[in-house]
Protein backbone atom coordinates (compact mmCIF):
# COMPACT_ATOMS: atom_id res chain seq x y z
CA UNK A 1 0.00 0.00 0.00
CA UNK A 2 1.69 3.25 -1.26
CA UNK A 3 1.29 6.39 1.21
CA UNK A 4 -1.25 7.80 -0.97
CA UNK A 5 -3.38 4.85 -0.25
CA UNK A 6 -3.37 4.64 3.11
CA UNK A 7 -3.89 8.35 3.40
CA UNK A 8 -6.98 7.91 1.38
CA UNK A 9 -7.99 4.67 3.08
CA UNK A 10 -11.16 4.99 5.22
CA UNK A 11 -10.64 2.34 8.13
CA UNK A 12 -14.07 2.97 9.70
CA UNK A 13 -15.48 1.46 6.68
CA UNK A 14 -13.17 -0.79 6.26
CA UNK A 15 -14.14 -2.04 9.11
CA UNK A 16 -18.20 -2.32 8.65
CA UNK A 17 -17.51 -3.86 5.80
CA UNK A 18 -15.75 -6.64 7.14
CA UNK A 19 -17.79 -7.13 10.51
CA UNK A 20 -19.56 -9.60 10.65
CA UNK A 21 -23.71 -10.32 11.59
CA UNK A 22 -24.79 -12.60 12.87
CA UNK A 23 -26.79 -14.68 10.65
CA UNK A 24 -27.46 -17.70 13.20
CA UNK A 25 -28.82 -16.64 15.95
CA UNK A 26 -31.73 -14.90 16.66
CA UNK A 27 -31.53 -11.13 18.06
CA UNK A 28 -32.68 -11.88 21.54
CA UNK A 29 -30.41 -15.11 21.61
CA UNK A 30 -27.37 -13.23 20.28
CA UNK A 31 -28.10 -10.32 22.80
CA UNK A 32 -28.10 -13.20 25.94
CA UNK A 33 -25.21 -14.94 24.52
CA UNK A 34 -23.21 -11.32 24.35
CA UNK A 35 -24.31 -10.42 27.72
CA UNK A 36 -23.38 -13.62 29.52
CA UNK A 37 -19.96 -13.81 27.67
CA UNK A 38 -19.31 -10.20 28.59
CA UNK A 39 -20.02 -11.19 32.22
CA UNK A 40 -18.53 -13.98 32.81
CA UNK A 41 -15.12 -12.07 31.70
CA UNK A 42 -15.62 -9.11 33.41
CA UNK A 43 -16.53 -11.34 36.96
CA UNK A 44 -13.70 -13.21 36.02
CA UNK A 45 -11.94 -9.87 35.63
CA UNK A 46 -12.54 -8.68 39.28
CA UNK A 47 -11.69 -11.98 40.79
CA UNK A 48 -8.08 -11.58 38.96
CA UNK A 49 -7.65 -8.45 39.79
CA UNK A 50 -8.30 -9.26 43.62
CA UNK A 51 -5.52 -12.49 42.80
CA UNK A 52 -3.47 -9.55 41.91
CA UNK A 53 -3.93 -7.11 44.96
CA UNK A 54 -2.77 -10.46 46.81
CA UNK A 55 -0.13 -11.28 45.27
CA UNK A 56 1.67 -8.13 44.47
CA UNK A 57 -0.16 -5.46 46.56
CA UNK A 58 0.36 -6.93 49.91
CA UNK A 59 -4.28 -7.62 49.94
CA UNK A 60 -5.16 -10.46 52.25
CA UNK A 61 -7.14 -13.00 50.69
CA UNK A 62 -10.93 -12.59 51.12
CA UNK A 63 -12.82 -15.94 50.82
CA UNK A 64 -16.22 -13.72 50.90
CA UNK A 65 -15.35 -11.57 48.15
CA UNK A 66 -13.40 -14.47 45.86
CA UNK A 67 -17.19 -15.98 46.55
CA UNK A 68 -19.40 -13.11 46.32
CA UNK A 69 -17.30 -13.03 42.78
CA UNK A 70 -18.20 -16.30 42.01
CA UNK A 71 -21.07 -15.86 42.35
CA UNK A 72 -21.51 -13.34 39.99
CA UNK A 73 -19.70 -15.49 38.21
CA UNK A 74 -22.50 -18.28 38.25
CA UNK A 75 -24.82 -16.07 37.63
CA UNK A 76 -23.40 -15.19 33.96
CA UNK A 77 -22.83 -18.69 33.37
CA UNK A 78 -26.12 -20.33 34.06
CA UNK A 79 -27.20 -17.52 31.39
CA UNK A 80 -25.07 -18.88 29.08
CA UNK A 81 -26.42 -22.49 30.01
CA UNK A 82 -29.93 -21.23 29.24
CA UNK A 83 -28.80 -20.01 25.60
CA UNK A 84 -26.91 -23.37 24.71
CA UNK A 85 -29.58 -25.68 26.27
CA UNK A 86 -27.46 -27.20 29.24
CA UNK A 87 -27.10 -26.49 32.78
CA UNK A 88 -23.91 -26.78 35.20
CA UNK A 89 -24.65 -30.46 35.40
CA UNK A 90 -24.18 -31.23 31.67
CA UNK A 91 -20.81 -28.99 31.57
CA UNK A 92 -19.72 -30.74 34.71
CA UNK A 93 -20.17 -33.93 32.90
CA UNK A 94 -18.67 -32.74 29.12
CA UNK A 95 -15.73 -31.61 31.46
CA UNK A 96 -14.93 -34.61 33.35
CA UNK A 97 -15.41 -36.80 29.89
CA UNK A 98 -12.68 -34.41 28.33
CA UNK A 99 -10.49 -34.56 31.24
CA UNK A 100 -10.79 -38.29 31.93
CA UNK A 101 -9.73 -38.59 28.38
CA UNK A 102 -6.62 -36.15 28.57
CA UNK A 103 -5.54 -37.86 32.03
CA UNK A 104 -6.77 -41.33 32.04
CA UNK A 105 -5.11 -42.25 35.21
CA UNK A 106 -6.91 -39.11 37.03
CA UNK A 107 -3.51 -37.40 37.55
CA UNK A 108 -1.91 -34.63 35.89
CA UNK A 109 0.34 -35.52 33.18
CA UNK A 110 2.59 -32.63 31.87
CA UNK A 111 3.02 -34.60 28.83
CA UNK A 112 -0.40 -35.05 28.05
CA UNK A 113 -1.22 -31.25 28.70
CA UNK A 114 1.12 -30.03 26.13
CA UNK A 115 0.39 -33.09 23.43
CA UNK A 116 -3.54 -33.13 23.43
CA UNK A 117 -5.53 -34.51 20.75
CA UNK A 118 -8.93 -34.88 21.79
CA UNK A 119 -10.64 -32.37 20.74
CA UNK A 120 -14.34 -30.88 20.28
CA UNK A 121 -15.92 -29.19 17.66
CA UNK A 122 -16.85 -25.83 17.91
CA UNK A 123 -16.70 -23.79 14.97
CA UNK A 124 -13.06 -24.10 13.79
CA UNK A 125 -12.10 -23.93 17.32
CA UNK A 126 -10.63 -26.81 19.02
CA UNK A 127 -10.16 -27.63 23.01
MG1 LIG B 1 -18.64 -8.87 40.65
Amino acid sequence: MTEKEYKEFNYPDFVDCLKSNSEILPESLSSDILHSAVGISGEGGELLDHIKKVIWQGHCLSPDYVKKELGDILFYFTLMCNCVGTDIDGVRKLNIEKLTKRYPDGIFDKERSVNRDEEIQNGSNKR
